[in-house]
């Protein structure tokens, strides 16, 4: 619990939202301002930032409400398809740091487009690869 964090406000029912889901790991609730109606936000309980200190089994539960999360939300709003989406630091949009991930339905009628991909550079695809493989 981090005192000054909005989402360990929600978790304790210091503020009010509408919860869809609860249980010793993880809580669901409706994210305030929709991509589209429906729109999920999956929240471990315990404080954490976000992917970079979640801890290892938290994230492995958190995975499985989700998923559940995922077909609830599918059904619910009648959705064509779902997003699943983290936000990990500030460069990346994330604006709560108590880390939770955002379900997102999608209908082929909404007009949402993909952020364009960007080719590589001569040789810099192996030069990424490389590096990214000494850092794991
Ligand atoms: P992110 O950019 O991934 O950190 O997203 C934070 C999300 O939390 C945004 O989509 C906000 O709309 C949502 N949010 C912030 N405050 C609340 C709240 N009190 N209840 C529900 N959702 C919230
Ligand atoms: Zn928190």
């Amino acid at each position: 619990m981090d005192k000054n964090c909005i989402f360990c406000k929600i978790i304790n029912k210091e503020i009010p939202c509408d919860f869809l889901y609860e249980d010793e790991y993880a809580v669901a609730f409706l994210d305030i301002k929709p991509n589209n109606p429906g729109h999920t936000l999956v929240v471990p309980k315990n404080h954490c930032q976000n992917i970079f200190d979640i801890d290892d089994n938290i994230l492995r539960e958190l995975s499985v409400r989700v998923k559940k999360l995922a077909h609830a939300v599918k059904m619910g709003t009648g959705a064509d398809g779902i997003n699943i989406v983290m936000n990990n630091e500030p460069a990346a949009g994330q604006l709560v740091f108590h880390a939770h991930i955002h379900v997102i339905p999608r209908f082929l009628s909404d007009g949402y487009k993909h952020w364009p991909g960007k080719p590589y550079a001569e040789g810099e695809m192996p030069a990424v690869a490389k590096k990214i493989k000494a850092s794991l």
